[in-house]
């Protein structure tokens, strides 16, 4: 860890304190620090890897809000509904061992959001853990289908979906 944001800036110890306690819960999710950019936390999986960010951004400056920013980049062949599923997936980690975090303001513009369903009704809160979103589980039978979609196959042909 280091005492300074990415642009150079000095952190106040009583927010690097913060900072550091963040790292340890960080650590025990099994999440390491970047030898190259300090305070940049990873976590490589197969699928990609996951993000959680303190050296501050342009935006928010890390002594204004301590909490880690969290993103991901997954390699290319994984589909969205995948990457969703794991993102979700990790985020319930993250609520569950009081982890803090935060996600960008546009992260909405994310390519994962271009699912059929999300304009009209669907509803997605990062910080409170609520994710109805189309994560390759169908809404109606709760069926493992893997897929793009609301629904699995058979939900859709039998037309009972409410
Ligand atoms: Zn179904």
């Amino acid at each position: 860890m280091i005492q300074q944001d990415k642009f150079g800036n000095q952190i106040y110890y009583s927010k690097f304190k913060i900072l550091i306690e963040t790292a340890k819960k960080l650590q025990e999710l099994n999440y390491k620090e970047s030898f190259k950019k300090q305070n940049l936390f990873f976590k490589k999986t197969g699928e990609g890897c996951m993000f959680a960010d303190m050296r501050g951004t342009d935006e928010v400056p890390i002594w204004e809000d301590t909490d880690p920013l969290f993103y991901w980049l997954f390699n290319e062949d994984i589909p969205y509904w995948k990457q969703r599923r794991l993102i979700e997936e990790e985020i319930k980690i993250f609520i569950k061992r009081k982890c803090p975090f935060r996600v960008s303001f546009d992260v909405h513009d994310n390519p994962i959001f271009n699912f059929e369903n999300y304009e009209s009704g669907s509803f997605v809160d990062f910080e409170g853990g609520e994710f109805d979103w189309e994560n390759g589980f169908c809404k109606k039978c709760q069926k493992d289908f893997q897929d793009e979609g609301s629904f699995c196959a058979e939900c859709l042909k039998s037309n009972n979906i409410v």
